[in-house]
């Protein structure tokens, strides 16, 4: 009976690819340093018109399992590179990012058509990042490092998301020379109150630094979380603390918002200003 059901879901979603059910949303990635938003990752959101708005985690593995990974994360790229283009006119160069699976990357083509995407919207390669996540075991692990190698060589970013989680580890920051590194939320909220999770993130995040990667931190949540993530140097932050996934109307009426936000989020210094106040302090002497 489950395969059936499973069956029937599979076609429901193949024509919500095809008929544009498929909606992005998108979430802000904020410097932590300078509180600038940097990018934004699209989420993918179904807008089934009698179940109403149905999330990712419900479909994408049925995306996967029923050869519709493809269509879907094509649906996904189209919409975020022409999204990304109009943010650009406006004078917002945004970096957007968008997940892929592992078993996009089994495509030889992929890498072409997503720099022609680029070429065609008149986009830098690099205004795109595309976030992997190991997500279940992978059929052709040579293929994805090849796929993977190609895109690096065309200078489209690449993330490794969910850092940590078991599905992204170590090994694949040896083979492959990604520019990002996210950190998954199950390590980042509530960290500051956690001994453990604090050991984790001062160990990812040392490890990031020593190899050159830029440092997210997803799932930042409240105030405590960016003062602690802040305080340790890492480099972009992600979460309900900023801002929810949102369509992309909502964009500019958050960007205002945050404007006027982020000048009292980042009076203190970070790890970096840290270190370079460590020298002599010769500025302090004028107070006296
Ligand atoms: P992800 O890539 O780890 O994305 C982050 C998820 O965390 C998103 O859930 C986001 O809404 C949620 N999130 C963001 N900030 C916070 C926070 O402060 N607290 C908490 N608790 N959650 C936060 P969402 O949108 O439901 O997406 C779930 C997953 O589905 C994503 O996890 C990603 O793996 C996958 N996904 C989403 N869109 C796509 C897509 O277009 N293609 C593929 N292949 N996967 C996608
Ligand atoms: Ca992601
Ligand atoms: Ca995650």
């Amino acid at each position: 009976a489950r395969a059936v059901v499973q069956h029937h879901l599979a076609q429901a979603l193949e024509q919500a690819i095809a008929g544009g059910e498929l909606v992005n949303h998108y979430q802000p990635k904020v410097d932590m340093a300078t509180g600038a938003v940097v990018g934004v990752e699209a989420l993918v959101r179904w807008q089934h018109p009698q179940w109403g708005m149905v999330y990712p985690d419900q479909f994408i593995p049925l995306a996967e399992s029923h050869q519709l990974i493809d269509p879907l994360t094509h649906a996904v790229l189209a919409e975020a590179v022409r999204q990304a283009a109009v943010w650009h006119a406006a004078g917002w160069a945004l970096q957007v990012a968008v997940n892929v699976s592992m078993d996009n990357l089994g495509a030889l083509d992929f890498p072409d058509q997503v720099a022609q995407r680029m070429f065609d919207a008149g986009l830098a390669a690099h205004s795109l990042v595309l976030e992997v996540t190991e997500s279940r075991l992978m059929q052709d692990p040579r293929a994805s490092l090849d796929t993977l190698t190609r895109l690096r060589l065309k200078r489209i970013g690449l993330s490794i998301d969910d850092f940590g989680t078991g599905h992204s580890s170590l090994a694949q920051l040896r083979d492959i020379p990604f520019d990002e590194l996210k950190l998954d939320r199950s390590f980042v909220h509530g960290a500051a109150h956690d001994p453990a999770l604090t050991a984790i993130v001062e160990g990812t995040l040392a490890i990031a630094r020593q190899l050159g990667i830029k440092t997210v931190a997803e799932g930042v949540e409240d105030q405590a979380d960016w003062d602690f993530m802040r305080a340790r140097g890492c480099d972009v932050a992600q979460g309900y603390f900023m801002g929810r996934p949102m369509p992309a109307e909502a964009l500019p009426g958050w960007l205002a918002q945050w404007e006027v936000r982020r000048a009292g989020l980042t009076v203190a210094p970070t790890a970096g200003l840290q270190f370079a106040d460590s020298r002599p302090q010769v500025v302090h002497v004028q107070h006296f």
